[in-house]
């Protein structure tokens, strides 16, 4: 539980990241995307690219936790992230706003409210193969399938083979990035640790500059190689030239 006094200490370090995040998105420049980020974290990226060991995420998420000596695993973020896309479509199948879970979504924000029309587009691009997607039993071994295992045990099945399988389609990974963007939308650590379900710090003290370095570098590996690791073509659709409409969006709301 986060309290008042804890988000406040973010507040002077939220607004650039917002602006690092959203140039990063907007020039978006392999060789020079790095530079941003270690503006606040010396830490991040400076061996990332060179010599990129296949274990990447795995290193990421060891900086993380998911109790007391426990990490976050990387099938668990996969069966996380593809469940929480199957659930936003549904959502929009169904014609509702998401208001609980990861994939909440705040209609008072401008961002928030452009991500979730470009989810809905999503579904409009391809509606049958959307609907076939977001069926709960459409994920690996029992998934959706026994309610026995789905909790404890279902995300050992989100293997890489199994993920890379999911996302050789565009438009799930096209999903992928609106949902990790509106993850990211309102940026704190706070935030963060409730949406993903894993924690950046013991929550002892207030997050700090640390825990910030820790999110954004996740949130540059989704960007730059969640797919790429997956062995599966990354088409970056998120900001792309002939979408020139969220790019003035997000330049606008980030620059008040
Ligand atoms: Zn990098
Ligand atoms: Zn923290």
């Amino acid at each position: 539980m986060e309290n008042y006094e804890s988000r406040t200490q973010h507040i002077d370090t939220i607004e650039d990241i917002d602006t690092i995040m959203d140039l990063q998105m907007i020039n978006d420049d392999r060789q020079t995307s790095d530079i941003h980020y270690s503006n606040f974290s010396s830490s991040i990226s400076q061996s990332k690219h060179s010599g990129r060991k296949k274990n990447d995420f795995t290193e990421i998420l060891d900086e993380f936790n998911s109790g007391p000596q426990k990490k976050p695993k990387k099938e668990f973020f996969n069966a996380f992230i593809i469940r929480a896309i199957k659930r936003a479509f549904r959502a929009v199948i169904s014609g509702k706003t998401p208001k609980t879970t990861c994939i909440a979504v705040d209609i008072k924000n401008g961002i928030e409210s452009e991500i979730w029309s470009k989810i809905q587009e999503i579904y409009r691009k391809n509606p049958e193969l959307i609907v076939n997607k977001s069926k709960t039993d459409d994920g690996p071994l029992t998934d959706g399938r026994s309610k026995r295992n789905t909790k404890s045990e279902g995300y050992k099945s989100f293997n890489n083979a199994f993920c890379k399988e999911f996302f050789s389609n565009n438009l799930m990974r096209e999903a992928f990035n609106y949902i990790i963007e509106l993850i990211y939308c309102q940026y704190s650590p706070a935030r963060c640790c409730e949406k993903f379900k894993f924690n950046c710090c013991h929550m002892r003290n207030a997050h700090c500059v640390e825990c910030d370095g820790k999110w954004m570098k996740l949130k540059e590996y989704f960007s730059q190689c969640y797919f790429k690791d997956l062995d599966v073509e990354d088409g970056r659709p998120m900001i792309n030239t002939d979408d020139p409409e969220i790019i003035d969006i997000d330049i606008d709301s980030y620059i008040q």
